[in-house]
Formats: structure tokens, sequence, C-alpha cells
């Protein structure tokens, strides 16, 4: 299929020209022809499948044809759970509307409010907002849904993950009834279920990636070491292997800067990115990052979440994650769009049981690999994969106020989920 096919207006068709895009992606097409139908969509679709650009060319071609905006209000409501993903959608929406008249813009957290609301003054065709800040605007006088045709809601499980259920139960409370709903989600949980039944109506469902499945390209493997070799380790492999950029994974803010420290120390460039640096500490370290600048990024899941960095070879688990899920999301920043990608793990004793989660949540042991010098003295023990199916873990909802900085300092850590156009191709 092309894009030619899909019906989609001449400006779009030279947007994505412009990007380069051959063809379109599974979840392009199917979910472009459903949404310019004016269906409502449940989409299981992960980063990196192109889901992007799955909702935004239909929504734009949608909103080309309708209203001019009134002043504080948006047509279109795009919401996403972090700062990082909010910046990419956004990104998106502007490269592919530039050659239309419709008007775009994005708020999130952590960045004065003010630039915000003269932004949306005049009001916006697409506004991609994270929920916390959204609200804030609301109470404030600064935005209105009067006018709203469209509801996106990007990566909905990690909203419930972050504890945004009733930034976002508010929000939709404040919605015309009569509007699209898109809602797209790396995975359908119950909770998942049970949000889109009082959301979508009659929705087109469209599925291009297997539950919870690790990439099929991406090499894993385990390092057993004790925690306090952790540090000497990495770097060992950071040098031995000459990896040139690689992103490490840690469970704490504090763990990621202490890292940072000792991998500078030992002559490897490296910056940390996580929810207590400020917003341009973050884009500076991530252009550093993707520039070559840098050779490491030490994130936190939640820092890490929804960044789009083309071809990275090395994904490191410093730590392994609380949650057996993000460490699916994190080794799918590896082995992106048919390359192939090394995820490793150093594992230490106390560890235990979150290796088992993991190995019983993708269905396989991990291989393991033992670093001459560096054999641990607590051995991680050997436990036979468990076959029962695996249960995800609970998140305890947020307050119902949301103010930013709580968004800055509470949120928990969850990372982006993976790319997934190697085996995309699956509809249910
Ligand atoms: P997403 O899943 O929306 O985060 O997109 C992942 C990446 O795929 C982004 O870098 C997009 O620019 C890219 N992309 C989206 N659609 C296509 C396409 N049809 N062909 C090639 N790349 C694409």
């Amino acid at each position: 299929m092309q894009f030619t096919d899909l019906n989609l207006a001449p400006a779009l068709l030279k947007a994505i020209a412009d990007k380069g895009y051959s063809s379109p992606s599974p979840i392009q097409e199917q979910a472009i022809p459903g949404i310019l139908a004016g269906r409502d969509l449940m989409a299981a679709a992960q980063t990196g499948t192109g889901k992007t650009a799955g909702f935004t060319l239909p929504l734009l071609q949608l909103l080309s044809d309708g209203a001019k905006v009134q002043p504080n209000q948006a047509r279109a409501l795009i919401l996403t759970p972090t700062r990082e993903l909010a910046a990419q959608v956004a990104q998106s929406v502007a490269d592919y509307s530039k050659y239309m008249p419709l008007k775009s813009t994005v708020v999130f957290g952590g960045v004065k409010i003010n630039p915000q609301m003269m932004a949306l003054r005049r009001g916006v065709d697409i506004l991609v907002a994270t929920p916390g800040r959204l609200l804030d605007l609301y109470q404030q006088n600064a935005v209105r849904f009067s006018q709203l045709e469209v509801l996106v809601l990007d990566e909905a499980d990690r909203m419930l993950d972050m504890g945004f259920i009733n930034d976002i139960k508010k929000i939709l409370a404040l919605l015309p009834k009569k509007r699209q709903n898109l809602l797209f989600s790396a995975t359908f949980s119950a909770d998942i279920r049970k949000l889109a039944k009082g959301l979508v109506s009659n929705p087109l469902e469209v599925s291009v990636s297997p539950e919870n499945s690790t990439a099929e390209r991406v090499e894993q493997s385990i390092y057993p070491v004790d925690k306090g070799r952790k540090a000497a380790l990495l770097t060992q492999l950071v040098h031995e292997n000459n990896w040139q950029q690689v992103l490490v994974f840690t469970k704490t803010k504090h763990q990621a800067n202490k890292l940072t420290t000792h991998l500078e120390s030992a002559g490897i460039k490296a910056a940390a990115i996580h929810g207590n640096k400020s917003q341009n500490a973050r884009t500076k370290a991530l252009a550093d990052f993707k520039n070559g600048s840098i050779r490491a990024l030490v994130a936190t899941d939640i820092a890490a979440r929804g960044l789009d960095i083309d071809q990275l070879p090395q994904v490191v688990n410093y730590e392994l994650p609380n949650v057996a899920e993000d460490y699916v999301h994190r080794i799918g920043r590896t082995g992106r769009a048919g390359a192939a990608g090394h995820a490793i793990s150093l594992v230490c004793v106390d560890e235990t049981k979150e290796l088992i989660a993991i190995e019983r949540l993708i269905k396989q042991q991990l291989p393991r690999t033992t670093v001459e010098g560096y054999a641990p003295v607590n051995t991680v023990p050997v436990l036979p994969l468990n076959t029962k199916p695996y249960k995800p873990k609970k998140a305890k909802p947020k307050p119902a106020t949301s103010k930013p900085i709580m968004q800055k300092a509470n949120a928990p850590h969850h990372a982006a989920a993976p790319k997934q156009f190697a085996n995309n191709n699956r509809t249910s």
C-alpha cells in the first residue's frame, strides 16, 4: 500500500514525502481509513510503530475541513503521559501540518505557564498536553473545550501506570459528549479496557504488536555481578566493546547521578536524564546523546519514556526495573526499525525477584554471561521458568489535584515502549 491509497490531502502527502517515508506502516494502514471515516479507535500500538503519524495525519485532514477555532478553544486534544512525549508528538504535528493553515501548540509542566497561556489565547486546532498542566490551564481559564471535536489518549497504559487516572477523569468531564475518541496503548490490560468502556463507542480495534512481546531483533543477556561491582563492570564493557552510544537505565534519580559521575571519572562522556532535571537540561542531554558528544545517557524510566532515538545499538539495565513490563519497554529502545540491537542487564542477587518476574513476562530464560574477574560472590540463583501467565502490578492513582511540581517530583519511573516495525503486522 502507498500513502496515496489512503485518501490523504495533497498537503499531507507533501509533508510525508518531505519526511522521506516510502509507505505507511501497518498501524497507519489500519487506523487512517477508520479515523477519516469518523470512527472511534482503540489501538494496541507501541512507540516505534508509526502510531503518531497514524493518528496525526487523519486528524489533520479532519480538522482542515471544519470551523475556525475560537479564542482559548482547542478542536483536538492529544493527551500524553510525559513532557518528552508531548514535545515529540507536537513536533510531529508541526511537521505533518506544515503545508496546512492549522494552529497547534504543546503544554506541559516544569516550564513557565505564561507563554502557554499566550499561545492558547487565539485558540488552537491541535493542543498536545500532559494532564496536570492542562488542568492548571483550565483552572486559569486559559483553555476551553466547547469546540472540541477529537480526543486522543496516547500511551494510555502509561498514563494509568503513572497514576493519572483521576486527572484523566476530570478532563473527560470537561469535554463535549459528542466527539471522536482515539485511544492508543501499548497493552490492553483490564484497567485500560475499563477506561475505554466509558470513553470509546463502537471502536475500530487495531493491534500491531503482540502483547508484552520483546523485540525479536534484540539480543538479550544477563551479566550476574555483585552490586558493588556494577559500575566497574559497566565501565569495562563500554571500553572493551568501544560502545559509542549506550543508553543505561537506573532505578532511581540518585543512582543515575552517581553512575554518571562514575562514568565521567572513567573518561566516558555521560549525562543523566531524570525527573529532577530541568526541561532544558533534559533536552540538552538528549541532543548531546543524539549528536554523539556524549556516549552514555543514564536514564530513569520516566525520563526515557517515549524518547525517539533511532537505531540505538546498546541498552544496559544497570538495575532491573521494579515493574517487569518496563524491562520490555527499556530494551525496546534498541533493535529499532530493523536494526539489530543488544540489551544487557547487570543483575545482582538482590534482584532475583525482579529477574524471575521479567523472565515470566517474556516467557524465556535469559542467557547469562559471566565476565572474568566479575563473577559474583553472592550468586544469582537460576530458577526454573515460571510458566504461569504474568500478572501486571496495579498502580495507585495519584490524588485528584495535580500540580505540575508534583508531576515533576513524584511521578514513578516508566520507560518507553519498544519499536516494533520488525513484527508489527498482526491484526485482531
Ligand atoms: P512513533 O511510533 O509514532 O513514535 O514513530 C516512530 C518513528 O517512525 C518516528 O521516527 C517516525 O518518524 C517514523 N515513522 C512513522 N511513520 C513512518 C513510515 N510510514 N515510514 C517510515 N518511518 C515512519
